[in-house]
């Protein structure tokens, strides 16, 4: 039982007490689950919405526990993030990611890039440069063809996110603002940071159905003056293309071209759009 101030002593639901449970159980499997490589990556395509083609991925995690089975990363993401284990493993997911696009280029997969989630707790490590560093040097991944996803709100967390960002493009890797539009961050900021591109959040693009045209414009607009790439995530529907395309919005992900799939099946996707 918590005490809420007061002489008033508040005692948790029993729905309270059944997901402080499941957490816990999630925590113990999570704490081995990359020894016993519990983990895969799957890769959803970035579509050109100019030409059609595959500009590049972005690689998604998955859990898969013997006795849980498949657990969302909504469910486990914010747990490796509160007990510090999204460092090792988003170390493992970016090692995974780097030697599979290796592996893509010696096979003829030339995309533009391999985009990576970084958690903020990642970048507050301080080690996070370096390790990176370890990483392309080791996978003898070109660092061009990597970019990380930061969300808005993750910029907004760190101090020092424009040093931290300096050192990134210092590296040569891209950098997206992820989830964008849901941060309620001053935009002063964008133009003052080395960003690539601006990953318009799912949100926006469900509101095209319902009279939403003005914000993304907007967005699309104000990317584009910034002279970044835009990409309208989540987009389910044709309605939702045709307009992203007259607005001339730059890229598009979402089930509409494809969900996102295992490693095997994206030599097929990108013969089927990149033809030479
Ligand atoms: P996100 O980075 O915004 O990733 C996009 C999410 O939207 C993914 O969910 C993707 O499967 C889903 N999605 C894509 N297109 C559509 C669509 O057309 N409709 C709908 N309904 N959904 C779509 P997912 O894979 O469940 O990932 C959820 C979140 O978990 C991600 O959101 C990201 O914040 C986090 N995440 C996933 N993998 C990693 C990772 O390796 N590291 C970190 N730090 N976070 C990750
Ligand atoms: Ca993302
Ligand atoms: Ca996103
Ligand atoms: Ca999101």
């Amino acid at each position: 039982a918590k005490s809420q101030g007061g002489n008033q002593y508040c005692f948790n639901t029993p729905d309270q007490n059944m997901e402080m449970q499941r957490n816990y159980q999630l925590e113990m499997k999570l704490r081995k689950a990359l020894e016993n490589e519990e983990f895969t990556v799957v890769y959803q395509p970035l579509v050109n919405l100019n030409n059609g083609q595959m500009a590049g991925i972005e690689a998604l995690l998955r859990w898969h526990n013997p006795e849980l089975g498949s657990v969302p990363p909504s469910e486990f993401i914010p747990i490796l993030e509160t007990f510090g284990l999204i460092i090792p493993v988003g170390r493992w997911v970016l090692y995974e990611v780097c030697r599979q696009m290796k592996a893509w280029q010696q096979q003829g997969i030339m995309m533009e890039r391999a985009s990576v989630n970084v958690s903020p707790l990642q970048l507050k490590g301080g080690n996070f440069a370096c390790e990176l560093k370890e990483i392309l040097t080791e996978t003898q991944l070109d660092p061009s063809y990597l970019e990380l996803e930061i969300t808005e709100g993750t910029i907004l967390q760190i101090k020092d996110s424009s040093d931290t960002l300096d050192s990134l493009q210092e590296i040569g890797v891209k950098v997206s603002i992820d989830d964008f539009g849901t941060g309620y961050s001053s935009l002063s900021y964008l133009k003052q940071l080395p960003i690539d591109t601006l990953k318009i959040d799912k949100s926006f693009i469900d509101d095209l159905d319902a009279d939403g045209e003005f914000l993304v414009n907007t967005i699309i607009h104000m990317g584009k003056n910034l002279k970044f790439k835009v990409l309208a995530e989540g987009i389910e529907n044709e309605n939702q293309l045709s307009y992203l395309k007259q607005q001339k919005c730059n890229e598009g992900q979402g089930y509409l071209f494809s969900k996102p799939v295992q490693k095997e099946e994206i030599p097929n996707l990108y013969h089927q759009t990149n033809r030479p």
